[in-house]
């Protein structure tokens, strides 16, 4: 292997660096813009542009010269996949890839079929900005897997990369997600008509417990409340974006520190250790009342369009056994649940979690509610962008932002919206 190329995988793709030392020989021999192999020539073929700011996915690694071009797209992220490790040492021998390899944006994942088709998932997690993924393959990778079978290309990569290309489009989630919360209103009605639960409008009790960093929506959830939260009216609008940016002054250490969890553990976030975890980053805000909480009113600015944790909250059980509410009922949900068992009128709150996770499928992230928030604040003016920003690359970019220049986003008054 050229040594310019062993010293930057050693560096920046180490796993592949260790994979590929163990290769004494390659049956591949590399030219300029051929491989040969089984005594013939394959040549290189070219691949499309890539949009700005996608994320790609290549099957194969592409001759120096393609994979150059799609790294100056200036991509958002770019994963190599290839199952044909000796194809890849021989390529890594005869080519110069060194800079490439040092490209910030460039993923290499390089193993046998059988252990990709195990990795592959995982890595795709990583790739949650699912709306601009791209997908592409390589000549002559594929032709090669195909003609050798490939399990990793036909039974990993040809499959995942059929269903991405269904994902449904934002505009379909915001639909679902709301008739979603449409079929889930009876079942609360029907809890509230059968007990004398005690959350009534005015009450707010649980909108005072820290919520805007511990609620976590769904990009459908998002959706469907920054619809609502724009049709308030304008002077209201501006008057939280001043109360917001102030908040995000003062709490933008654990803003960041929440970020940075959630990036990095999203796919345990349906587990009680991320949850714990999260509660434990929040403990110092147990007391801060929501900022769409109407001070005055002490009701909801977007209850039409809250999320479904408020919607279940008060009125439901978890597993079963676990009242979902505040202190105020909850010695009544027990006697509910332990008295009438799985027959109680209590919403199920698994149920539903479920089906809003099952409308994610393809959008498998969420953010604590005022994250939302602040990748919504305009970065110009005094108000709110227009139209949502559902992409998990804003997330991402705010990381980076706080890391090169700081949040940028403050302000010195503060009042209550
Ligand atoms: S979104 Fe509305 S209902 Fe939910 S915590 Fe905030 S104020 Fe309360």
């Amino acid at each position: 292997m050229r040594m310019q190329n062993r010293k930057a995988l050693q560096a920046f793709h180490p796993h592949v660096y260790s994979l590929l030392e163990t290769l004494l020989d390659s049956p591949f021999e590399a030219e300029t813009n051929n491989l040969l192999f089984l005594g013939r020539t394959w040549p290189f073929g070219e691949l499309a542009p890539v949009p700005l700011g996608s994320c790609v996915i290549v099957f194969g690694l592409p001759h120096p010269t393609e994979l150059a071009k799609i790294l100056n797209q200036t991509p958002e992220r770019v994963l190599i996949v290839d199952s044909q490790i000796e194809k890849v040492w021989a390529l890594m021998m005869n080519h110069n890839y060194e800079d490439l390899l040092k490209h910030p944006c460039l993923y290499l994942a390089v193993n046998t079929p059988e252990k990709l088709l195990i990795e592959f998932p995982e890595l795709l997690y990583q790739f949650r900005d699912l709306q601009n993924l791209e997908w592409r393959e390589s000549q002559p990778a594929t032709e090669l897997a195909e003609r050798m079978g490939s399990v990793f290309l036909l039974q990993g990569f040809r499959p995942w990369q059929e269903e991405l290309a269904v994902i449904q489009p934002p505009e379909q989630l915001k639909v679902l997600t709301a008739q979603l919360y449409q079929e889930l209103l009876p079942a609360t009605e029907t809890a509230y008509k059968n007990y004398a639960l005690s959350c009534s409008s005015g009450c707010a009790q649980c909108c005072h417990k820290g919520v805007s960093a511990l609620i976590t929506v769904t990009p459908g959830e998002w959706l469907v409340l920054w619809e609502s939260f724009l049709s308030l009216p304008e002077k209201r609008l501006k008057k939280i974006a001043k109360y917001f940016r102030t908040w995000v002054g003062k709490e933008q250490k654990l803003l960041l520190k929440l970020l940075g969890y959630f990036a990095e553990n999203m796919q345990q976030s349906h587990t009680s250790d991320f949850s714990l975890k999260h509660l434990e980053l929040l403990a110092p805000q147990h007391n801060q009342a929501c900022f769409l909480l109407d001070s005055e009113t002490q009701t909801c600015l977007v209850y039409p369009g809250r999320p479904l944790t408020c919607r279940l909250f008060g009125a439901s059980h978890f597993y079963g056994s676990q009242p979902y509410t505040c202190e105020i009922d909850w010695e009544q949900h027990e006697h509910i649940i332990l008295h009438e068992g799985k027959y109680n009128h209590l919403v199920k709150a698994d149920i539903w979690r479920e089906e809003l996770q099952s409308i994610h499928k393809h959008y498998p992230f969420k953010m604590p509610l005022a994250l939302w928030f602040v990748t919504h604040l305009a970065s110009d003016g005094d108000g709110w962008i227009d139209s949502p920003r559902l992409d998990y690359a804003q997330f991402k970019e705010l990381l980076r932002l706080n890391e090169e220049e700081g949040l940028g986003l403050l302000t010195a008054d503060s009042q209550e919206p």
